[in-house]
């Protein structure tokens, strides 16, 4: 199906993009355009003015400065496997952006993007969650930075507003004693979850989310907490006991809402398990 007739533009700096996408009702931000320019053809989203980040190559900058790798929202997934910095200090964003889609997905499709759409099967959102990660927004008032726990609101929706802008995502660079790990069931290779859990271990302290359980990935703390001293298989186990009655996961033609609290449970023992060996260095 064609698109329908839209404005372009192709702004050459952060500033201009913003100004753009503020004095637009109906502007929305192009990244990668793998989800958009879908939506777009299939008339679910219709909006009038499109404002391509394509050449602003200061969100695509990989970098890592002081204890904090710095991820610019145009980061394509390709180029987080490719990212020397991202290897050394949070090797698992690479190795997530391996298992997405296809070359295509990955060569268009952009962290900001896959974060922003917030579709509640994608990789990043559970695992940006567990690693601590804070996105970092920019509007015409200034600039604000928010916790990846509060960045998700719903299916599809996220707190950038009309006018907004994503343009960094910071991630604690990991180090002796960190590790981390993402497990889950995928509908065939390359394919999209049906549900997974990631489990981020940093000098004993653990970070827990869940994708595919609620529209938003889900902290399960209460198995944070019980996670302490040296994680083998059983005390994982031990952990993870219950959490499926504290979820209200869907139910669809994939997978019922019961054998997706299962998945959610077998998911963070393998992920706790996986950060555990990786913790060891
Ligand atoms: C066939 C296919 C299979 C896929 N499978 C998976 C999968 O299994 N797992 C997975 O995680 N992902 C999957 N994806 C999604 C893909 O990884 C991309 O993340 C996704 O398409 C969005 O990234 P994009 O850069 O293309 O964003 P776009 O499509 O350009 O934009 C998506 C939305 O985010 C907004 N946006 C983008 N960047 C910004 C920004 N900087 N600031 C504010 N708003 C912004 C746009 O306005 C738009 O609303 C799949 C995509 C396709 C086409």
């Amino acid at each position: 199906m064609l698109l329908r007739e839209v404005s372009y533009a192709r702004p050459a700096s952060v500033d201009e993009a913003v100004t753009l996408l503020s004095e637009h009702e109906g502007a929305r931000a192009l990244a990668g355009g793998q989800t958009l320019v879908n939506v777009m053809k299939q008339r679910a989203a219709a909006p009038d003015v499109l404002v391509d980040l394509g050449a602003l190559d200061e969100l695509r900058a990989i970098a890592v400065s002081g204890s904090t790798l710095e991820i610019g929202a145009m980061a394509t997934l390709t180029s987080l496997i490719r990212s020397s910095e991202v290897e050394v200090t949070r090797p698992i964003l690479a190795e997530v952006a391996a298992t997405v889609a296809d070359v295509q997905v990955r060569n268009r499709g952009t962290l900001g993007g896959n974060i922003c759409v917030n579709d509640p099967t994608n990789h990043f959102p559970p695992l940006l969650v567990a690693l601590g990660a804070t996105m970092t927004v920019r509007s015409s008032a200034g600039e604000r930075t928010i916790p990846a726990d509060e960045f998700f609101v719903g299916v599809f929706e996220t707190v950038v507003g009309e006018g907004e802008l994503l343009t960094r995502i910071s991630v604690p660079a990991g180090g002796k004693g960190t590790g981390d790990g993402m497990a889950g069931v995928t509908l065939g290779a390359h394919g999209t979850y049906i549900a997974n859990a990631a489990a981020s271990v940093s000098d004993g302290a653990w970070r827990v989310a869940l994708g595919c359980v609620a529209a938003v990935p889900v902290r399960a703390t209460a198995v944070e907490e019980r996670l302490v001293g040296t994680v083998d298989e059983e005390a994982a186990r031990a952990a993870v006991e219950g959490l499926g009655a504290t979820l209200d996961p869907p139910s669809d033609v994939h997978a019922s809402a019961d054998y997706r609290r299962s998945l959610a449970e077998t998911s963070v023992v393998r992920a706790v398990l996986q950060a555990t060996e990786r913790a060891k260095g």
